[in-house]
């Protein structure tokens, strides 16, 4: 069995034979087509990244480049008005991460001269910005020795590098040493993760991978061993799936969120606002989540509105 963590070295190789293959791959020439790659400003990354985050790639191509349009710099977010930056970000879902962006945008403005800070501790401090995305900024947009853990990076790590199952530390202890000693980070990084993407992907595509056993490269360590269980499957982030979105409380989150954008919701209108005209308790119960999170608020004469 392959040991627990593996060795710089170990690490090292299967970076290094990641990265050949990566640098003339299709999979390559296709991802890097993508809006926030093309163009690495600071400020595109960490949008993507946040966008990225709970939201499918397809979905945050087709919202990308329009949200930047409006909101092409951090001065730009802070200054709007919320119910703009609501109304740019509708259809990407998970709202909270928007109004954290723009708090997030005020702070670039008041303590950094609008810029986007490239250390990990001033980027974890930004609202809405925890570990992973704080490490993708410092690896694709300022190219730094670090590697992001996504779920596609870490199902990789599991398989390719460990042979086992992996919880959060180890993870990113296993990650740190793909890019132990090395001056820069980012095609590391974006090669490991579009490994992930594409070929190790949850049902695995090994015989086109750089690292199949076959390949004569450092072998991935699941493979190498036979066909045991699937290290990924157990593996700290690698399989958290996504709740259908159609009758969830996020849909009714983003009906009365849009609605309240255009005027306040009176108490006979938020059923119907929420898209269960059938449900009013369940239409106050979710309006009140938004509340808690800073979304809406409640009015004096009942009803709801954004925040002022
Ligand atoms: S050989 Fe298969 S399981 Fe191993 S890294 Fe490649 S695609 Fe993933």
């Amino acid at each position: 069995m392959a040991p627990l963590a593996p060795t710089r070295a170990e690490g090292r190789e299967v970076a290094d034979a990641v990265v050949a293959w990566w640098v003339s791959s299709a999979v390559r020439r296709e991802r890097d087509r993508l809006a926030w790659r093309v163009r690495r400003e600071p400020w595109r990354v960490l949008v993507s990244e946040v966008m990225l985050a709970q939201t499918q790639l397809g979905r945050v191509e087709a919202h990308f480049e329009p949200f930047l349009a409006r909101f092409p710099s951090p001065s730009a977010l802070a200054s709007a008005r919320l119910a703009e930056v609501l109304s740019c970000w509708s259809g990407l879902g998970y709202p909270r991460r928007a109004v954290a962006l723009r708090r997030a945008a005020s702070v670039l403005v008041d303590e950094h001269a609008g810029q986007v800070p490239c250390s990990y501790r001033e980027l974890r401090a930004l609202a809405g910005v925890g570990d992973y995305t704080a490490r993708a900024v410092m690896a694709f947009a300022f190219d730094a020795p670090v590697m992001p853990v996504d779920t596609n990076v870490a199902r990789v790590l599991a398989r390719a590098v460990a042979g086992r199952p992996l919880g959060r530390g180890r993870s990113q202890e296993v990650a740190d040493s793909l890019v132990d000693g090395a001056r820069r980070g980012r095609r590391r990084a974006q090669a490991v993760m579009d490994l992930g993407a594409t070929l190790c992907r949850p049902s695995p595509s090994c015989d086109r991978c750089p690292l199949a056993p076959a390949s004569g490269r450092p072998a991935c360590a699941w493979r190498a061993g036979g066909v045991g269980a699937d290290p990924a499957e157990g593996t700290f982030g690698s399989s958290r799936r996504q709740s259908p979105f159609e009758g969830s409380d996020r849909q009714g989150r983003g009906r009365l969120l849009r609605a309240a954008a255009a005027r306040p919701v009176a108490p006979a209108e938020l059923a119907v606002a929420a898209g269960w005209p059938g449900d009013p308790a369940r239409a106050e119960r979710v309006a009140r989540t938004l509340v808690a999170d800073g979304l809406l608020e409640g009015q004096p004469e009942g009803g709801y509105r954004l925040p002022r």
